[in-house]
């Protein structure tokens, strides 16, 4: 297969923000009364701001009206923009520069497909914005991850067929979206939670390793 683009989701692919998205949930949950682990996270992870509100919900057995829901999302974000304003390249994770740069020098698109409406301001700040023919974010959908929206845009935008493209997710929403439109799914991180993943690497390092031998041979 000649791939021709290749889609990066952000938090917890390219960067180190899961932290920050779970500090700034951890300060709700407080401030709402109930406790919110580092476990309870993991089920954050990939998924929309305002799904991720409902999950903290539910968790705390809270059930809040429509107008409360949307001042808590906007509380959140306050406290993430905080922390993200201040975050450098050192927060973007191990290869990940290389892997951009690498897929480049192969003559492939590179593309981002996050959840994020932050994404701007986290690919400013770590120095990466113009390393992507494409971005696609939560600015971008209608419909959040395990909807393939946020990967099919890029793909459509530029005219390639979507088994010509590899998505890098950490999230289990996220290889069920690349999988549901035959796209190859790239897990970063835990093999047992991303098991649905047609390969499972622990970080970007290893990933651009395989591929440039995978590249190497059928290019
Ligand atoms: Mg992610």
């Amino acid at each position: 297969m000649k791939y021709q683009n290749a889609i990066f989701d952000l938090d917890g692919v390219l960067v180190d923000t899961a932290k920050y998205h779970y500090l700034a949930w951890n300060k709700i949950a407080g401030r709402l009364g109930f406790s919110f682990t580092q476990q309870d996270n993991e089920r954050l992870k990939g998924v929309s701001r305002m799904d991720s509100l409902k999950i903290l919900l539910s968790i705390g057995g809270l059930s809040l009206t429509d107008e409360e829901m949307q001042r808590i999302a906007a509380e959140k974000n306050g406290y993430y923009l905080d922390y993200i304003s201040r975050i450098t390249p050192d927060e973007l994770l191990a290869g990940a520069k290389e892997i951009l740069v690498f897929f480049h020098s192969k003559g492939l698109n590179v593309s981002l497909g996050s959840a994020s409406k932050n994404s701007r301001l986290i690919l400013e700040k770590t120095g990466i914005a113009q390393d992507f023919d494409c971005i696609i974010d939560g600015n971008c959908v209608t419909k959040a991850k395990p909807d393939p929206q946020v990967f099919t845009q890029s793909a459509d935008r530029m005219q390639i067929s979507y088994c010509a493209c590899i998505v890098f997710e950490d999230s289990v929403a996220g290889i069920q979206a690349a999988k549901s439109v035959g796209m190859l799914a790239v897990g970063i991180g835990d093999p047992q939670s991303l098991r649905q993943a047609d390969k499972v690497f622990p970080d970007l390092l290893q990933a651009k390793q395989y591929f440039s031998h995978y590249l190497t041979e059928s290019y």
